[in-house]
């Protein structure tokens, strides 16, 4: 695919607008409208209501419950179940993107830029991985890290200027509160100076290369990208949050304790990554009682 994850929501625009679909960006849902335990409609952000015969949500199920919806009877026992969520106890990637000036070489004899094409996991060792698993889920930055490792430019030239690239670093275990406390700009800091220390033994000319970088940390996807858990998956994708269980037992079916209003996200069965199948198996069922 040509021209990253943006090319993806670009199709999906191209095609929701051939079919008819109005669609508003940059315009915050401020609540899910709620007559007699029956969602009728949002209110956004500048106060419009739309009125609607069926909401469908893809924000993260806690979002959607806490923020969305607020205090409700019919919710008490499904917000119950999403506020054991404890973040301090829960890990997820923190994104590192880099431009890059040129390709760093590897330490070893072989011709440049056939290694960096797919993704590569770096880590000293299996039990240096399970060691930053155990401090990540203390609410502690790990040292060393399990690091992702991509270079799309390798084989999408479309995503940089002619001749430089784009490295994405996905350190793999990073606590979502650094001990209990949002992350800051000391922890952003130690984070990317470990991570390019980590990543010097393998590709020892990359500091040399970098021309700038932007990291992306849970507290950022809090902050900046309305995701509350600040997990990229909305949801752990790890006991006890998967299948029957994911978001809430009972709910597995993208149904919530409000009528005519689902969940579609990645905090619905089966969880992220961009799979399109919680969206997919949320229209199925919404198909199955209305069409
Ligand atoms: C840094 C990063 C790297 C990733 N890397 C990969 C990868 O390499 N491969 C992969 O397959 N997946 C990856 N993922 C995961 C993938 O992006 C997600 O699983 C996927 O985007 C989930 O899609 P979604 O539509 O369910 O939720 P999201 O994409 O999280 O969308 C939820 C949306 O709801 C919006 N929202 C929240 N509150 C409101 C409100 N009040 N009103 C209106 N909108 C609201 C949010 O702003 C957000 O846009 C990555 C995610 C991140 C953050």
């Amino acid at each position: 695919m040509r021209g990253g994850m943006g090319a993806i929501t670009a199709e999906l625009v191209r095609c929701a607008e051939e079919r008819g679909v109005t669609l508003r960006t940059a315009t915050p849902v401020r609540r899910v409208v709620i007559a007699d335990g029956v969602a009728v409609g949002v209110e956004l952000a500048d106060g419009t209501v739309a009125p609607h015969d069926i909401v469908i949500s893809n924000a993260d199920p806690v979002t959607t419950c806490r923020y969305l919806i607020g205090d409700h009877p019919l919710m008490a026992d499904y917000q119950a179940v999403l506020a054991s969520y404890d973040p301090a106890t829960w890990y997820a990637p923190t994104k590192i993107a880099l431009a890059l000036d040129r390709l760093p070489a590897f330490a070893i004899d072989e011709p440049l830029a056939q290694q960096h094409i797919g993704g590569l996991f770096i880590c000293p060792s299996p039990a240096a991985q399970a060691a930053a698993f155990a401090a990540a889920k203390a609410g502690r930055l790990p040292n060393p890290n399990m690091i992702a490792l991509m270079t799309p430019t390798t084989t999408d030239p479309t995503l940089a200027p002619p001749g430089k690239h784009l490295m994405c670093l996905y350190v793999r275990c990073t606590p979502l509160t650094c001990d209990g406390a949002p992350w800051d700009a000391s922890n952003e800091h130690f984070l990317y100076e470990d991570a390019l220390d980590q990543l010097s033994a393998y590709l020892p000319d990359l500091r040399a290369c970098i021309r700038a970088q932007h990291l992306i940390s849970p507290t950022t996807l809090q902050r900046e990208y309305g995701l509350a858990t600040g997990e990229i998956m909305h949801l752990p994708l790890e006991t006890p949050w998967l299948f029957d269980q994911r978001p809430v037992p009972g709910y597995s079916d993208y149904t919530t304790p409000i009528a005519q209003l689902f969940l579609c996200g990645a905090g619905t069965h089966p969880g992220g990554t961009v799979t399109g199948a919680p969206g997919h198996n949320c229209a199925q069922r919404i198909i199955a009682e209305f069409a």
